[in-house]
């Protein structure tokens, strides 16, 4: 049958499960936390009668509201379905295939399906025995770079200088931070955006906004690379972002005490569940995320996983080639997490 012959040989990102009964969920990085009042009172002010009409292709209003918020101009932000989309879309438009696009062999497993799908040549540099990035694997010629801060699945931040660098290092590639998790103790690179034209940063509501359900991720960066993925997008006739989205989306952004309160709480929590943890034989990676990359010394993490789900306690087991026995941990509520430390306890 016709398929690409690429098709075949794309191995699809797995996504963490999506269990339907009642349990605790601490496999796929949500905010254990309810999506802000004012999301809540724009959804029960919202008429469906409007669902009649086509969403603005645009999406103007959010985007009007993320520049505001961000301090920056309109044309320098590009909103999407997801940030997962908004990377997709910057992998056709800048990752251009000529040279290999860089990216970190420990990382969010979707830039290996991307780079695939799309038959982009890519080069993944190792990061070294502490988890950290290697700066001057990334001064070799390439076409495109990617990387994530914090990284996924360790949690672990990379100082702005580095990234600074390694941007201020390729004038003529583009530099994509991934900034999923940046609401966690992490250190923004937008303001570098002003400075560096190949600069663009990714950054999304699933994670720190409590909204994963929405599906709104965006970009900033100079005016010339949000040009180029608009057109992208109106080319591809796709990524249009629905009506809810865009009023709730925009919503969000005005309820800045609730963000910093409920992002606060979970990096309290991170660090108190990280300590018990540790005290309880784990090695837990310093993590800026919503998430503990964790190790136990004696019990392998393959039964820690499978014992902690017969229980009802979903977490994230990783071993591959690069991570060996690992559990990835999201951060839920204090309740949640003393729960998932009795368990743990029995199994140990
Ligand atoms: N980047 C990273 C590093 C992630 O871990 C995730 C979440 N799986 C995403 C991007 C995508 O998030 P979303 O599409 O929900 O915005």
């Amino acid at each position: 049958m016709g398929f690409r012959k690429n098709i075949r040989r794309v191995t699809p990102y797995v996504p963490g499960e999506q269990p339907q009964e009642k349990v605790i969920k601490l496999n796929t990085n949500e905010n254990p936390y309810p999506p802000s009042k004012k999301v809540q009172e724009t959804l029960a002010g919202l008429n469906p009668a409007k669902l009649r009409l086509y969403p603005d292709p645009a999406a103007t209003k959010l985007v009007t509201a993320l520049a505001d918020y961000y301090g920056v101009s309109q044309e320098e932000v590009f909103a999407g379905v997801g940030s997962d989309d908004v990377l997709a879309m910057c992998f056709l438009t800048f990752f251009n295939g000529e040279k290999p696009v860089l990216f970190p062999d420990v990382t969010y497993s979707f830039y290996k399906v991307w780079v695939e799908l799309f038959k982009i040549p890519f080069s993944c540099q190792p990061v070294d025995e502490n988890f950290k990035i290697v700066k001057t694997d990334y001064f070799t010629p390439n076409g495109g770079i990617i990387i994530p801060n914090p990284n996924a699945p360790t949690g672990i931040f990379e100082s702005l200088t580095v990234i600074e660098e390694i941007v201020a290092g390729n004038p003529d590639s583009v530099v994509i931070i991934d900034e999923a998790y940046i609401d966690f103790g992490g250190e923004s690179a937008l303001p570098l955006i002003k400075k560096y034209p190949n600069l663009l940063v990714v950054q999304t509501y699933s994670k720190s906004r409590s909204l994963a359900g929405l599906r709104v991720g965006y970009a900033l960066g100079n005016k010339e690379l949000i040009k180029a993925l608009n057109d992208v997008k109106y080319s591809y006739n796709s990524y249009t972002m629905n009506e809810y989205a865009i009023e709730l989306g925009t919503a969000v952004l005005k309820d800045e005490a609730y963000f910093k309160e409920s992002t606060g709480q979970i990096m309290e929590t991170r660090e108190w569940a990280k300590e018990a943890l540790e005290e309880k034989g784990f090695t837990c990676l310093d993590s800026r995320a919503n998430f503990i990359f964790a190790k136990h010394e004696r019990v392998p993490a393959k039964e820690i996983f499978e014992k902690l789900k017969e229980k009802g306690i979903y977490v994230r087991f990783w071993n591959d080639e690069r991570i060996k026995d690992y559990l990835r941990i999201t951060v839920g509520m204090r309740v949640e997490m003393e729960k998932l430390l009795a368990e743990i306890e029995g199994i140990l």
